[in-house]
């Protein structure tokens, strides 16, 4: 189990040994972005697997070789929400768990002039407001894209956001359960700060460049 953060109640930490194993892995420079990848999406599938405890079922009955079982199935329909371009790298991971999810995507980049987050880009499911959202991101920083990312998911209906996170600031999570204390936020990790440059100490480095290879 998850372990609470003990100011934030919305705020799961993932400490399970495994995901800190692979966590330290993708942290590694050494890592190139063909494992750093692998490493992402099998960390999101870990998290997703916990994180789908809290998920409804409905009674499903069905016939085995043998005899009628009484089991159930997934009641929810869950809508995977990467935040570009970062989160798009935990999405393999965590359809490999619910082939049946849909999936969105959110675009947000910070406007210079006034340092606020400006959403650029939104493709969602009309029907995402039926089910859990699963917004995904691999870093939260300063917590400014996942704040405006669920400000506007909410404005369109969405009640059941799920934030999940590997690695992130105090800032950033600190940032979101202030601002949004009914939204779930699941981590792998709450590291020590954010430096000057706004990159979280340690760290992993630039998740997205890590990912695609840029700089
Ligand atoms: N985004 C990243 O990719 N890395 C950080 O350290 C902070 C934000």
């Amino acid at each position: 189990m998850p372990s609470r953060h003990p100011h934030f109640p919305s705020v799961k930490v993932f400490d399970h040994p495994l995901i800190q194993h692979k966590l330290t892995r993708l942290r590694d420079r050494a890592t190139g972005s063909s494992e750093f990848r692998a490493l992402l999406n099998e960390i999101a599938g870990l998290m997703t697997f916990e994180i789908c405890r809290e998920l409804t079922v409905e009674p499903h009955t069905v016939e085995t070789p043998v005899a009628t079982a009484h089991g159930v199935r997934l009641r929810d329909k869950v809508t995977v929400v990467p935040i570009l371009r970062a989160g798009l790298a935990m999405t393999d991971g965590i359809l490999g768990l619910f082939p049946e999810a849909r999936v969105g995507h959110i675009g947000i980049y910070r406007d210079e002039a006034s340092s606020r987050p400006v959403e650029y880009y939104r493709k969602l499911p009309k029907d995402v407001t039926a089910g859990p959202v699963f917004l995904v991101d691999p870093m939260l920083a300063t917590g400014g894209s996942a704040v405006k990312a669920i400000e506007d998911l909410k404005a369109i209906g969405c009640t059941r956001i799920q934030l999940i996170c590997l690695v992130a600031a105090p800032e950033g999570v600190r940032a979101v359960a202030t601002a949004h204390p009914d939204a779930m936020v699941s981590v792998a990790a709450i590291d020590e700060r954010l430096n000057e440059h706004h990159y979280i100490v340690p760290g992993l480095g630039d998740a997205g460049d890590r990912i695609f290879g840029t700089q």
